[in-house]
Formats: C-alpha cells, structure tokens, sequence
C-alpha cells in the first residue's frame, strides 16, 4: 500500500493563520494507492486528481465538520468521473442528488467493498453539534493481507470500537488524531487526542500485539498552536517511537 498524505493539518491551518517555523499544512485529506481518498478537504487541491489521482474513484468521509468535508468542491470533482461516495448517513444527507455521486451509507461495524478493499467504519469519539444524529467515523481499510487503521478525528476510542479494533488486528499503519501537544489541561482532549493520550494507546497497541513486525504509528491533524514547531515535532516524536505526517508525504506500507 501508499499513502498519501495531501493535508495534515487541523482547523488552526487556516490561511489568515500562515506557516510556522516555516512549514504550512493543508486540512486533512489521504489518497490510498492513488485509489481511495479519505476526506476531500476544501483545502484539498483538485488540480492534483487531473494527473496524479486520475484513478481515485471513492471517498471516505470521515465526519461532516468544515475543515474535512464541502460538498461544493465534491461536487467539483464529481464532475470528472463517477465517484462511491462513503460517509455515516447524516452525512450523506447533506449532500445533493449528482449523477457523479454514488452514495455508499457507512455504519459502525458493517464492513463494506469499495474499489476492491474492505473497509470497516467504526465510530469515532468526536463532538458534531451542526449536525445532530451523525456518527463520526474511524475506517480500517484491508487489501491483499495489509491492512491501515484512519483514527482522526476523534479523542481516544470507544469501548466497542477498541474491541473491533483488537479483533481485527494487526495492523501494518496506525494513523491517529495528533491534534494536540503535552499540555493535559485542555478542554479539547475530549474529541481530539494530545501526547499524553496517543502514549497510552501508543502502549496499548504495543503490549497487545496490534501492530505487524515492522507496524507503525503515525500522527496526522496537527494544531498549528497546540504543537512546537513542526520540524522539532518530528524530532521529538521520533523520540517517542511515532511518525509524523507532512504534506505531501508518500508512506509506503
Ligand atoms: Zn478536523
Ligand atoms: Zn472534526
């Protein structure tokens, strides 16, 4: 597998906020094997499926919030081929009929086949208050024996999605919401993880056998304030046995 990372940034990012130690970061956005994106950010350039992602065909919406999700750049996109639009059925809702669109509803625990992966939804821990009723969704994504897990957005796990997630392990890439830093007096750990949290799951995947010889864990939706810099946040999490996500990055797994 590959995958690549076209945003990595949290809502913070904005364009009035600027770089920071010189380093920008779009919303967060991910092709898999040029085939299946997850999340069409707003800052999500469409330039780059006129060549690049020609052959992404599918979508995997992970939650409604604005930094993740704009049905009008969708529908952009679907204007240049015929997408399988996957998301929790709230969100599905909130988009318009497109003869480009295919609307593939997403429920906690029900495996589906999209362009040849399976693909697991399960429910996140994240706070939707614009749209009330939605589940916002982690995805365990599965093709010929690899297998990644998408943790962002959310703060910790769920009981039930822990479970799943132990039942289907091991996985070759662990990606989690790295929104935020070390300070643990912060109000927004409740739907985004910090260090403190990601160390804890970071053990818990160690000690149960959750990740394949050679798994990793890597960070993506990094605050631009809540972090040091993005270079020395590298650094400090290579310390600590975790990857960091840049734009533009490709992981080959
Ligand atoms: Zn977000
Ligand atoms: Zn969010």
């Amino acid at each position: 597998m590959k995958l690549y990372y076209i945003g990595t940034g949290a809502a913070d990012w904005t364009a009035a906020a600027g770089a920071k130690g010189g380093v920008t970061r779009r919303f967060s956005s991910a092709v898999l094997d040029g085939r299946l994106l997850i999340d069409l950010a707003p800052t999500t350039p469409l330039s780059l499926f006129d060549e690049m992602f020609r052959e992404v065909d599918a979508v995997l919406y992970t939650h409604s919030h604005s930094d993740h999700f704009s049905p009008e750049h969708l529908y952009r996109l679907a204007q240049t081929r015929e997408l399988t639009v996957v998301g929790d059925a709230r969100l599905l809702a909130l988009l318009d009929e497109h003869p480009g669109i295919h609307r593939r509803e997403a429920a906690a625990d029900v495996a589906l086949e999209v362009s040849g992966y399976t693909v697991t939804p399960l429910a996140a821990n994240h706070r939707i208050t614009r749209n009330p009723g939605e589940t916002p969704l982690h995805y365990v994504i599965e093709k010929d024996g690899q297998k990644i897990f998408w943790g962002a957005d959310g703060a910790w796990f769920p009981c039930a999605t822990w479970a799943a997630m132990r039942r289907m392990r091991p996985y070759d890439r662990v990606v989690l919401d790295g929104t935020l830093g070390d300070e643990d007096n912060d109000n927004r750990v409740f739907e985004h993880n910090n260090l403190t949290m990601v160390g804890m799951i970071q053990k818990n995947l160690l000690g149960q056998g959750m990740l394949t010889e050679g798994g990793q864990i890597w960070l993506t939706h990094l605050s631009r304030d809540a972090h040091i810099a993005p270079d020395e946040l590298g650094q400090e999490l290579a310390r600590r046995g975790l990857f960091m996500a840049k734009d533009n990055l490709e992981d080959l797994i």
